[in-house]
């Protein structure tokens, strides 16, 4: 699922025009997945390849029966509203089907299967998405050691990073039902909090009221392939194996509610009201020549024996270049580009996603096909690369400035839409993309 392979090949080129086109997210190396219908229509919602400028719809290709074998069985999984059947067969049925994709969209090829993939073919101006599986359990993990340190100086200055952080991939169960798609809006969360810090001696006294402190989180969203029988661990080697693929992943949060609720059992309606995801999955295979060593600085604990392994040192980790932008509603107004207010790349989280997948089974418990992992906010080692605004205003102290409509933010304002965008480059390689994940902030109810 690593090596390098055919489809790999930055030289190779679709029959389709628009999948060459400079700047495109989906090149004929890249093959997303997501699950969609015409937008505005009743059409049963199905899976989709995306390519250039149009998306192969895979119901359509399956019903031509002009795919044969595995490639065949695994479009007809995907001929369905969720890919969790899909995601369960495993990384054979994915490559099948990639590959077979990639095969009938090379320039020159000409058979069957080519006439289906092109009658198949629906431009993606056209679509609207949905969820892509059936999520049955949601897990945020928090492995940033440059978030954790920039949070914790705010909440726990005496001692900013738990001593646990470089020890354990740390987690919390989240909630699936609000999880939505790129596009996905809501409203300013009401909650209970801290109005200001007590003083000292004080009793706290919480006010009821709309969010003060709305804030995201920039993270990956990892999707989980074939599950393990409960009480059944998943040895770190064979994790990657359990992960089908990566989209971006918002975890909105409300940070006064979040901070006055979260001792002692950790974020609850702090975080609950919504995450927005992109539409896209980007496979595994995808990403094979975007993997690095997976590294700990010498005087830094070293990982405990079962999330260590050769494979996860030479190429556990993953070089993901991200970005946020901020579109107010005064820059929709006036017609001004959204502002970016951050970049970073994944390459500099503490953990691995195979480790992450390891820790989750490790004390028993069972992982479903169509699960998803959030990866945990995203933030390099400078402060301009903070994957929440929280970090990047030092608190709400330090406002930022949005550079198109100079505007300030010391949290997100309501009609403020979030922007998360990614993508891979390498020299020799395609320039493969995420697409983005689009949230906005509604007024709170009774506003
Ligand atoms: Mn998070």
């Amino acid at each position: 699922m690593h090596a390098l392979n055919h489809t790999h090949d930055a030289g190779a080129r679709s029959w389709l025009a628009s999948a060459q086109a400079a700047g495109t997210d989906f090149p004929l190396q890249n093959l997303p997945f997501s699950v969609f219908r015409r937008q505005g229509s009743s059409e049963a919602l199905r899976g989709g390849v995306a390519i250039g400028d149009q998306l192969i719809c895979l119901a359509a290709l399956a019903r031509s029966g002009a795919l044969q074998g595995l490639a065949a069985q695994a479009a007809s999984a995907c001929a369905q509203a969720t890919l969790n059947d899909f995601f369960a067969m495993g990384p054979a049925a994915w490559q099948a089907l990639r590959h077979a994709l990639f095969a009938a969209l090379k320039q020159g090829a000409s058979g069957p299967a080519v006439d289906a993939v092109r009658a198949a073919l629906i431009p993606l101006a056209g679509i609207e998405h949905t969820v892509p599986t059936r999520i049955g359990d949601y897990t945020d993990f928090y492995t940033s050691i440059h978030h954790a340190r920039n949070v914790g100086a705010i909440t726990r200055p005496d001692a900013p990073l738990t001593p646990n952080f470089q020890w354990i991939p740390i987690a919390y169960h989240g909630r699936s039902s609000s999880i939505g798609v790129s596009g996905q809006a809501f409203r300013r969360p009401m909650g209970q909090a801290l109005a200001a810090p007590p003083a000292p001696g004080a009793r706290p006294q919480p006010v009821y009221g709309p969010c003060a402190r709305l804030d995201f989180e920039l993270e990956l969203a990892i999707w989980i392939g074939p599950g393990n029988a409960p009480g059944e661990p998943i040895p770190l080697a064979q994790a990657d194996g359990h992960i089908f693929g990566y989209g971006l992943l918002n975890d909105w949060s409300a940070r006064d509610i979040q901070f006055w609720e979260m001792a002692p059992l950790g974020p609850f309606l702090g975080k609950n009201f919504c995450t927005t995801i992109s539409p896209w999955i980007v496979t595994q295979e995808a990403m094979a020549p975007y993997r690095l060593p997976f590294t700990r600085p010498a005087d830094e604990p070293q990982p405990l024996t079962y999330l260590d392994g050769a494979g996860n040192r030479e190429r556990g980790a993953l070089s993901i270049e991200l970005e946020v932008l901020v579109e107010s509603q005064q820059m929709r107004a006036q017609g001004l580009a959204p502002s970016r207010i951050t970049r970073t790349n994944f390459r500099h989280q503490y953990w691995t996603a195979a480790q992450m997948v390891t820790q989750h089974a490790m004390g028993g418990c069972n992982l479903q096909a169509g699960d998803l992992f959030g990866s945990g906010t995203i933030s390099g080692p400078t402060p301009d690369q903070a994957g929440a605004i929280i970090e990047l205003t030092k608190g709400g102290k330090s406002p930022i400035t949005l550079d198109s409509s100079g505007e300030q933010r010391s949290f997100l304002h309501d009609g403020d839409a979030v922007i998360l965008r990614g993508w891979c480059d390498k020299p020799g390689f395609a320039r493969i993309g995420f697409g983005e994940s689009r949230g906005t902030i509604l007024p709170p109810i009774g506003a």
